[in-house]
Parts: structure tokens; C-alpha cells; sequence
């Protein structure tokens, strides 16, 4: 059901099919308050996947508690995200978007636990969670 021109679709068409909140942070560069996604509790085994366009980005095997009141990962799926470095507000940070459609998700910073020594501190609106199903 996804179709391969998400990135080329427009402001308008992403508007009609995300909420307001992830609209803001996928395709204006937003950040959510921290400790508004219930995503931050987030703590079966499952699937982060984009909220733009529904691709994996992250496992919750690699996501962890952070306490910054952001959902925070120390890994990405191979070739799920991409990242540019951000200078906005005085400050370089890399950013970190979707590989797929370049939906905005948050920023990686070099303070995360091992192994990667990486924290991708990432915005709820961003993403969706499908658990793993249980089995029978
Ligand atoms: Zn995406």
C-alpha cells in the first residue's frame, strides 16, 4: 500500500494523512514536547517504523531508557535513516531522517550506551509501533 514516490509527495497530500503533531515534526522539522509519547513506555518487542511512511527504522531491541522523555535507540535498522548535520539555533547537530520518504524523526548524539556509543534520540509523532505478535 505504500507507494515508492513518497518523496516526492507534496505538503498538501502529507497533510491529509498525518496529524497535525506528525506533520509538524516529519515535514517541518519539529520537535514534540518531551514525555508526550506514549512511545516513551513503549517496552514490548516490536517495531518502530516511520509514521510517514511505514518503513522499519528501529527494533526495540536496541531502544532504552534515556530519561530525556524522548523514545531513544542506540541503533537504526541497516540503511533505514539517513542524517545531515543541522546548525540551527547556534548549535551542530545531526540530524536524522528517513531513508525512505526524509520524514524528520529527532537527532543522534554521541552519549548513547554500548556498543554503539549512540543515542538517537527520536520523536514519538514520528513513529509507530506494531508489537510482535505473540506466539501461539
Ligand atoms: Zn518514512
Amino acid at each position: 500500500m505504500v507507494d515508492d514516490d513518497v518523496k516526492h509527495k507534496t505538503d498538501e497530500i502529507w497533510r491529509e494523512t498525518l496529524t497535525p503533531e506528525q506533520f509538524h515534526v516529519l515535514r517541518e522539522h519539529g520537535t514534540e514536547r518531551p514525555g508526550t509519547s506514549p512511545l516513551n513506555a513503549e517496552k514490548r518487542s516490536g517495531m518502530f517504523r516511520c509514521a510517514g511512511c511505514g518503513q522499519e527504522l528501529f527494533s526495540s531491541e536496541t531502544k532504552f531508557e534515556s530519561g530525556t522523555g524522548w523514545p531513544s535507540f542506540f541503533q537504526p535498522l541497516e540503511r533505514a535513516v539517513e542524517t545531515t548535520v543541522d546548525r540551527k539555533f547556534g548549535m551542530t547537530r545531526t540530524e536524522v531522517h528517513c531513508a525512505r520518504c526524509g520524514g524528520h524523526l529527532g537527532h543522534v548524539f554521541p552519549d548513547g550506551p554500548r556498543p554503539t556509543g549512540l543515542r538517537y534520540c527520536m520523536n514519538g509523532a514520528a513513529l509507530g509501533f506494531a508489537p510482535e505478535e505473540p506466539e501461539e
